[in-house]
């Protein structure tokens, strides 16, 4: 009889877009006449950067003759060629991570997912609580304890280390989805000191790293001292780069993180994290990383930040329309998200239904991220320009 991992009945059902699928669905049925403007959605709407596709079509031109073919990628960490361009890309923001200690990925979530694999099932896992779910999830699934931090108003939305709390991980989302905060460099020195301290290790997501364009505000963990030795670094090309339909991501483990066995004795988490990837994972295709490549040239940065920086200028718009307004909310500075403070003391779900009722915005509840979003609001900056300008507007006749 094949046995359940029962742990999976112990996570908590998806239901935030499920539910929002079906309300939207049931008002789009009864009132055919309103089209609704959608500013839930979490995914990039503006097509790849051309230099990208040239690059893949290239790549896959070789991949038809039989000198150029490539089949799997020998050293399983992904190619060469794509390892140093990231490595160069990050020394133009003064981080120093070499091409070695870089392993390519079909993408963050599932190497946030993956790293799971290999930790014991006697941490502690601390999450900062509103999250990305699959931090929660992939943890509850491996059996895992978790514990949150809470990011909430009063700190703004930033939750910060506790002496008296024992982390064994810690997983930190900066720019952070779904609040927009970021920490600063004085923040993450404090959460690098105390994972120093309780030899824990960060895991630490940058999916949303190039929204950043505050020069103070730091773009990797490995900006801080001493990061190398407590902090894994899972990063994206999907919202960088218009990536998600295509998958790519990598992680970034250094030589110096060290984890430790019952006996006491240390472990590579390079090598574990080798060991795992080799044995589960086969890697992402050549005309992906030669797209991936492109990306992190010059002139593929210069082309990627034009979509970035339309995104950004919704943010913007946004941003107008809260401070006009006064309403509370934190992100949409070198975020793509902005995360408000539902109005009239409304709960997330009731402010979902009033958006839709009344304006026909669709956004995300806040309560779907765990239980410091309830009573605020994730909207975000992937829309067209012109149904941001029009959400907007109605936005501020409806609060005005
Ligand atoms: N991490 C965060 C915080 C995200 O918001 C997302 C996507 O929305 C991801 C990771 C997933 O990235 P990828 O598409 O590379 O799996």
């Amino acid at each position: 009889m094949a046995k359940l991992n029962e742990n999976f009945l112990n996570l908590k059902k998806n239901y935030l877009f499920i539910e929002i699928g079906k309300r939207v669905k049931n008002y789009a049925e009864q009132n055919p006449d309103k089209p609704l403007i959608r500013m839930g959605i979490g995914d990039v709407t503006q097509p790849l950067a051309p230099i990208v596709v040239e690059a893949m079509k290239k790549a896959c031109d070789e991949m038809a003759v039989k000198e150029t073919f490539r089949g799997y990628e020998d050293s399983g960490a992904g190619y060469e060629f794509l390892r140093k361009a990231i490595s160069e890309y990050y020394k133009s923001f003064g981080v120093d991570v070499s091409a070695d200690i870089i392993r390519i990925s079909d993408g963050a979530k599932s190497d946030c997912g993956n790293i799971v694999d290999i930790f014991g099932h006697g941490n502690t896992v601390l999450i900062t609580d509103p999250a990305y779910p699959v931090y929660v999830d992939t943890n509850i699934m491996n059996g895992n304890k978790v514990i949150f931090a809470d990011s909430n108003e009063e700190n703004g939305f930033a939750a910060m280390p506790d002496e008296n709390v024992k982390a064994d991980l810690i997983y930190l989302c900066s720019p952070n989805n779904p609040t927009g905060s970021v920490y600063t460099k004085e923040q993450l020195e404090k959460w690098v000191a105390y994972a120093l301290k309780n030899k824990a290790i960060i895991i630490y997501d940058t999916a949303y790293e190039a929204f950043i364009s505050d020069p103070s505000i730091p773009r990797s963990i490995y900006a801080i001292d001493g990061a190398k030795k407590c902090a894994i670094e899972i990063a994206s090309l999907s919202k960088k780069a218009g990536f998600t339909g295509v998958r790519c991501g990598y992680t970034v483990v250094p030589e110096e993180l060290m984890v430790y066995a019952e006996d006491g004795s240390a472990h590579s988490v390079a090598q574990l994290w080798g060991r795992r990837q080799g044995s589960k994972f086969n890697g992402v295709s050549y005309p992906v990383q030669r797209g991936a490549e492109a990306v992190f040239t010059e002139e593929g940065l210069k082309q990627t930040n034009q979509a970035i920086e339309y995104y950004m200028e919704n943010a913007k718009i946004m941003r107008e329309t809260f401070d006009k307004l006064g309403i509370k909310y934190t992100g949409g500075h070198n975020s793509p998200y902005i995360w408000f403070k539902a109005p009239n003391n409304m709960d997330s779900w009731e402010l979902f239904d009033y958006l839709i009722e009344n304006i026909q915005v669709v956004g995300t509840p806040g309560a779907g991220f765990g239980k410091n979003g309830d009573g605020w609001f994730r909207l975000t900056a992937f829309g067209s320009k012109e149904n941001t300008i029009e959400a907007m507007k109605r936005l501020e006749k409806l609060f005005s």
